[in-house]
């Protein structure tokens, strides 16, 4: 029986030519290697250390597009380029928040992207506080005229994040609502789960027609504060007055841009592979978990495939620019490659600390590859998810534009929005052992996926 097998495999092995090459790419073996990895660290550390915070449509994103394309060179990647882009781009001023009465004190306070300001005088008007984003649309229209609206949240920590789809609305569409309103001014307590003093940013907007109105974050344990003083000075009737000084300006059409790079795969005409990131920051910190991790990973990944021999598909890298303001990268990305065949679109953006999940949205007849991806994780401590993957921001444009198949390698989410979008998201927080698993879970799937001719192509969607 031993005998025939091996027989049967030499006999295998004789049938395939390429299979000294798929050999170079064996999944666990890179796996095994990647968990020693530098590479990621490296970008890491060059991004926050020479580039610093690299805020959409400054000067300062420009010199992380170029540390950038240097640097994805000396790694070795093919059609390294820089595609700019024009973007409208806002920019934080001063921003302060005080208690006026009846208990006066200073609080903690950023300015979400898109805030309209307040002039150098500031507002000053009474708050009238919510505990939810429903009580805030539940008041008629006109009737927090002159008043600063105040919405506050329970959220907590959860591994697969969840609390910020629950209440991340409180930003996104809180101050369009309090504008409508008729509010002067709208502060949240932070989208966020930590309870530093420091404010979550975080990008805002104004549906057509609704006017601008000046929109902050407060730290959460300012936030409490501001609450319980509310609660207090309600009991002996008195309102209380704050004073909000928020001078962002908006700098109009500025350039942004996609850094791209390339593995060019042995067959063309194969639908390639694109895996993405978010190369611009919030100003406040230098972005090492959002989400120069999230470049990091990648192209440490790809790089692994690619110093292992030519992969059957093409592994194209996005390291896109102005996702925080809007998802202009995602979308110039979209506009300039729609028509180039993309089989799979994978993202990483959800800090550095460990994957612990699998899902795909891959077709029916792909499902051995899903399958053999699925196994070869379970040594990283990685679960398949039965849920559909659904991509990340950056990469969503296209994959509505083409129906892309998505896998997702789900990270733990469990501290990302203690760090989110404040000036706490600096290289420190990067846990070396965590982030290499995830270049070993990436390395791994790239491996299978890059050297699959298996049909990626969606069922068309209803
Ligand atoms: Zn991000
Ligand atoms: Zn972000």
């Amino acid at each position: 029986m031993r005998k025939i097998s091996s027989l049967l495999a030499g006999a295998a092995a004789l049938l395939l030519p390429t299979a000294a090459m798929a050999g170079t790419h064996d999944p666990m073996a890179l796996q095994i290697k990647a968990l020693q990895d530098d590479v990621a660290y490296e970008i890491i550390e060059g991004l926050t250390t020479e580039v610093g915070p690299r805020q959409a449509g400054t000067g300062q994103e420009a010199r992380a597009r170029d540390w950038s394309v240097k640097k994805l060179k000396s790694l070795g990647f093919q059609n390294v380029r820089s595609e700019p882009f024009m973007m409208p781009t806002w920019v934080r001023g001063a921003e302060t928040a005080t208690v006026v009465a009846p208990y006066p004190q200073k609080l903690f306070v950023t300015a979400l992207g898109n805030s309209a300001s307040t002039g150098g005088e500031g507002i000053t008007a009474e708050v009238a506080y919510f505990d939810s984003l429903d009580a805030l649309k539940a008041v008629p229209d006109g009737s927090l005229s002159g008043k600063i609206a105040f919405v506050t949240h329970n959220m907590h920590r959860a591994q697969d994040g969840s609390g910020y789809s629950a209440f991340g609305p409180i930003r996104w569409f809180g101050p369009s609502i309090a504008s409508q309103k008729g509010a002067a001014a709208y502060v949240i307590k932070s989208i966020g789960t930590d309870y530093h003093r420091n404010p979550h940013t975080g990008s805002t907007g104004f549906g057509e027609g609704i006017q601008p109105i000046p929109a902050g974050a407060l730290s959460l344990p300012d936030a409490d504060n501001l609450e319980r003083m509310i609660k207090l000075a309600q009991k002996s009737g008195k309102p209380v007055s704050m004073k909000l000084v928020l001078t962002p300006q908006n700098l109009g059409q500025q350039e942004s841009g996609n850094v791209i790079a390339e593995v060019v795969g042995r067959d063309p005409k194969l639908p390639m592979i694109l895996i993405a990131c978010h190369l611009d920051s919030w100003d406040l910190a230098t972005g090492a978990f959002d989400d120069a991790a999230g470049c990091g990973i990648i192209a440490a990944a790809a790089k692994n495939i690619k110093d292992h021999g030519q992969p059957l598909r093409t592994i194209r890298l996005l390291w896109a620019g102005a996702e925080e303001v809007g998802i202009w990268g995602g979308k110039a990305y979209r506009d300039a490659y729609r028509d180039q065949p993309h089989a799979i679109a994978m993202e990483s953006d959800f800090g550095a600390d460990n994957v612990w999940r699998v899902e795909f949205a891959l077709p029916e007849a792909a499902k051995a590859v899903s399958d053999r991806i699925a196994a070869s994780l379970l040594n990283l401590g990685i679960g398949r998810s039965a849920g559909q993957a659904g991509g990340g921001a950056d990469i969503g444009p296209i994959i509505a534009d083409g129906n892309l198949a998505i896998i997702d390698l789900q990270q733990d989410g469990t501290r990302y929005f203690d760090l989110h979008h404040t000036p706490d998201d600096t290289l420190d927080k990067i846990d070396p052992a965590q982030l290499r698993q995830n270049v070993a879970a990436w390395t791994t799937v790239l491996s299978i996926i890059a050297n699959s001719d298996a049909d990626f192509t969606m069922p068309v969607k209803q």
